[in-house]
């Protein structure tokens, strides 16, 4: 069965990202819709991180129906950790940031295709974890928790054999 996904936009989000991820998902077999631009709660910035609180934002995203995608170009954190790339509830929303996915962050030079490879690695892991998939050990899988752009550029866009076998189980392929 083909997976409905729900992509919100947040704030300054460009639009070319989002067109650009919405295309490699189709392409992908998801049935993909892009809603209007949100904003997000002022609460979410912590002026001394100058980083916005990821679970706050994804209280607001809760309120919504249907598998919600949201893409923001703010640098997201939570709890203790210096940042996240994304955080994904299962059977909830997730929220994806493109700050530190993005070359021009590390100083490189811009590179877009690279930036969107990126983010939908990140996009298909948390689609993952929405529908319950665990964290996978297997550094080229696609349920492995990446940590860095570094570990994002080694994984594949795949599941690995095991994770193959649990997906069987859970009817949800990518
Ligand atoms: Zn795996």
């Amino acid at each position: 069965m083909r997976t409905e996904l729900d992509i919100i936009p947040l704030e300054k989000i460009s639009e070319e990202v989002i067109l650009a991820l919405k295309q490699e998902l189709k392409d992908r077999n998801f049935i993909v819709r892009i809603y209007a631009k949100m904003n997000i709660p002022k609460t979410a910035l912590n002026i001394y991180r100058k980083q916005y609180n990821a679970k706050i934002i994804l209280d607001t995203l809760r309120k919504l129906k249907g598998n919600i995608v949201a893409i923001t170009n703010l640098d997201l954190y939570i709890d203790k950790l210096n940042f996240v790339f994304s955080v994904a509830e299962y059977d909830g929303p997730s929220l994806i940031s493109i700050y530190r996915l993005d070359p021009k962050f590390y100083q490189e030079k811009p590179n877009f295709d690279l930036l969107i490879d990126r983010l939908v690695k990140e996009v298909l892991y948390c689609i993952g974890k929405m529908k319950g998939m665990r964290d996978c050990q297997n550094i080229k899988c696609i349920m492995h928790r990446a940590s860095s752009a570094r570990d994002l550029d080694y994984k594949e866009k795949e599941f690995c054999k095991d994770c193959k076998i649990n997906n069987a189980i859970k009817g949800f392929e990518l």
